[in-house]
């Protein structure tokens, strides 16, 4: 800094000359001993730093030509302005304070100011401002040297958008709203205030994503980001925590439970009917790349918690806002549910169930039963395989309670190889036997078994091991698993049709029922739900339902079934209406093997008499 103080006392020394004739002649010996040091000065104002100098009352009197294009001056504008003139509006007070405070203290200041430029906008600039003082004098002026830190502030900027914020969204990212929720739980502690946490996911995002790509996907996070903001404004924090998962925290909230918890579920309606509201996104076209807007509805399972009752980890608060929210999308989705403990039992239970699937098989807890389905004269045609487990604590667990943890876990792979290949076993040893020669079997496939690279290459080694005739097989899909990459599944099937399989549509009327993907698939059979049979004799919204999917079934040349018979009444209806084929308790409950073809030998009519033998 020994140029700048050449520079200042200089200069300081000249505007000086300039008002005090008195003293001219003590100025005219202090030129001359100032006369190397203005030198040095001249080369020092030419420097990329910013250097300007005042006289005591801070009005510039010299400025260089990098602070002139610094600020976007030339020096004749600046002359005679009062530095104040050049600070941004957002410096505070208290800052001026310290630094005039320091500048007498110590005849320096260093620090960060905000300086306006000539266009109007602010400017980050580093700045050290030092007095020019001589014991013959006192106080002269000032030097101030500036360094443009824009740019760097810029970078910095940046750095802390990429580390804490989402790139696609925009909105605060895991890391940076994890660190919000700590400060917002200590201090919900500290100041017996209440906060709230709301944990949004929405429904069904995979299945856009599957079937209109990740850019379709990224334009409804997008959109939802925007509503979340502008909804909650400046009055919670909203966050994206990765995939469609996003968090809404609020704070300060009065200490009462409930009235928290009210204020809370109201913004999480508010919530709801936001995203509720369609949306417009572009997509690609299948083959003409033109591009169109698809209209899209979408909803959001949300979880609502309070914090700030007990001392407690963020974690805690997170996984309570996790399972409200698991139980929203349990309860049916497009719903607000609050943390119950409860439901977190349930949660503990499952990954315990989960835990213990995964050697069911190993310790053959698992086995098939068979459910018999008969046609419209009482003719056994084949049956259904469905599993089994008896687990060694609690018994006989059901699949609706274990199917979905054995999709989640993966272990649905190697269990749905081998009911697969038991099946194909029993289909074998059935071709010897002359009654049951032509008996099918239908066996349920799950999405994620489904969607392995290697589906049909196991389906045809199971058949081929065990010498059973494919045309007697009938795997069983719901509509779920056409929806996601419907172009590979239909080419899958294709495969497998070509090699004999059958393929049936489980559960029809209960998922998405989409005709133009009925029509390309290639089906043999549809399976009405159960929930359609069952009110079929007292609903007439259900008997249109079935009378429409047996209508449209026949123009396809599709064979229906109904499953879920209990009645008499039922079976008589089902059958008047053009149903096919009967599965239910009033024909047969599902029984192991040994049992369906012990009544099959038994009964007289099953198997058409003299065949049972
Ligand atoms: P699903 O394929 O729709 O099977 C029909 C379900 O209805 C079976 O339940 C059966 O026991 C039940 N059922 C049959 N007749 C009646 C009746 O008259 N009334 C009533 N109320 N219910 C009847 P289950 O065996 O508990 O199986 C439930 C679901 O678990 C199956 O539904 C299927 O989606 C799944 N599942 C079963 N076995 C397998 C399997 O091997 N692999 C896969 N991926 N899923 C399976
Ligand atoms: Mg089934
Ligand atoms: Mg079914």
């Amino acid at each position: 800094m020994l140029h700048v103080a050449y520079i200042g006392s200089a200069l300081g020394l000249l505007g000086w000359m300039w008002r005090s004739n008195r003293r001219l002649r003590d100025m005219t010996r202090l030129y001359r001993q100032a006369q190397p040091g203005l030198q040095v000065t001249a080369a020092a104002f030419s420097s990329q730093v910013g250097l300007i100098v005042t006289d005591e009352q801070t009005r510039i009197v010299r400025a260089n030509q990098a602070f002139c294009d610094m600020l976007g001056y030339v020096e004749a504008q600046l002359i005679g302005l009062s530095t104040g003139q050049l600070r941004g509006a957002s410096v505070p007070q208290g800052e001026i304070r310290e630094l005039w405070n320091a500048l007498q203290a110590r005849g320096r200041w260093q620090g960060d100011l905000v300086c306006r430029h000539g266009a109007g906008h602010d400017l980050a600039c580093q700045v050290t401002i030092t007095a020019i003082r001589s014991d013959e004098f006192g106080l002269s002026g000032y030097v101030g040297s500036f360094v443009d830190m824009s740019e760097q502030k810029k970078t910095e900027t940046e750095i802390r958008q990429l580390a804490f914020y989402d790139t696609l969204t925009e909105l605060p990212n895991r890391r940076l709203f994890l660190e919000r929720l700590q400060g917002a739980v200590a201090s919900s502690l500290h100041g017996q205030t209440l906060g709230a946490l709301m944990f949004i996911d929405l429904d069904h995002f995979k299945i856009l994503n599957d079937t209109h790509g990740h850019l379709v996907g990224d334009q409804l996070l997008q959109h939802i980001a925007q509503r979340l903001n502008a909804l909650v404004g400046g009055e919670a924090l909203a966050a994206r925590l990765g995939g469609d998962e996003f968090v809404v925290m609020l704070t300060d909230l009065e200490f009462n439970e409930s009235t928290a918890m009210a204020r809370a579920l109201t913004l999480a309606r508010g919530v709801q009917a936001a995203i509720l509201l369609p949306y417009h996104l572009s997509t690609l076209g299948d083959q003409s790349e033109a591009q169109h807007t698809l209209r899209y509805s979408c909803s959001a399972s949300i979880g609502v918690t309070l914090f700030g009752l007990q001392a407690e980890a963020v974690t805690e608060v997170l996984k309570r806002a996790d399972v409200a929210m698991y139980q929203s999308k349990h309860s049916g989705r497009n719903a607000i549910r609050q943390y119950d403990p409860a439901a977190q039992r349930v949660l503990n239970e499952q990954a315990m169930l989960t835990a213990d699937l995964n050697q069911a098989l190993d310790e053959g807890q698992l086995f098939l039963h068979y459910q018999l389905q008969t046609n419209a004269q009482g003719r056994a045609v084949g049956a259904e395989c469905l599993l089994r487990w008896q687990h060694p604590v609690r018994g006989l667990v059901s699949p609706v309670d274990f199917i979905a943890l054995a999709e989640d876990s993966g272990a649905i792979l190697p269990i749905g190889s081998w009911v697969l290949s038991s099946a194909c076993a029993t289909l074998a040893a059935w071709a010897r036997h002359p009654g049951f020669s032509a008996l099918s079997l239908s066996v349920n496939v799950s999405p994620r078994q489904f969607a392995e690279d290697d589906f049909v290459a196991r389906v045809q080694q199971a058949l081929q091991a065990s010498g059973a005739s494919a045309e007697l097989l009938t795997l069983e899909i719901t509509e779920g698993i056409v929806l996601q990459n419907a172009d590979q599944v239909i080419a899958k099937m294709h495969q497998l049709r070509a090699l004999g399989v059958g393929f049936s549509i489980d559960d029809f009327g209960t998922g998405y029922s989409s005709l133009s993907y009925l029509q390309r698939l290639p089906l043999r059979e549809v399976k009405i739900d159960k929930a359609f049979v069952n009110d079929l004799t007292h609903n007439l919204g259900s008997q249109a339902i079935v009378r429409a999917i047996i209508a449209l079934s026949a123009s396809m040349a599709l064979t229906v079934v109904s499953e879920g018979v209990e009645t008499e009444a039922q079976k008589d209806q089902l059958l008047a209406m053009g149903c096919h084929l009967l599965q239910g308790f009033l024909i047969a409950r599902p029984m192991p093997l040994q049992a369906l073809e012990a009544l099959l030998h038994a009964s007289g009519t099953l198997l058409g008499g003299d065949l049972a033998a």
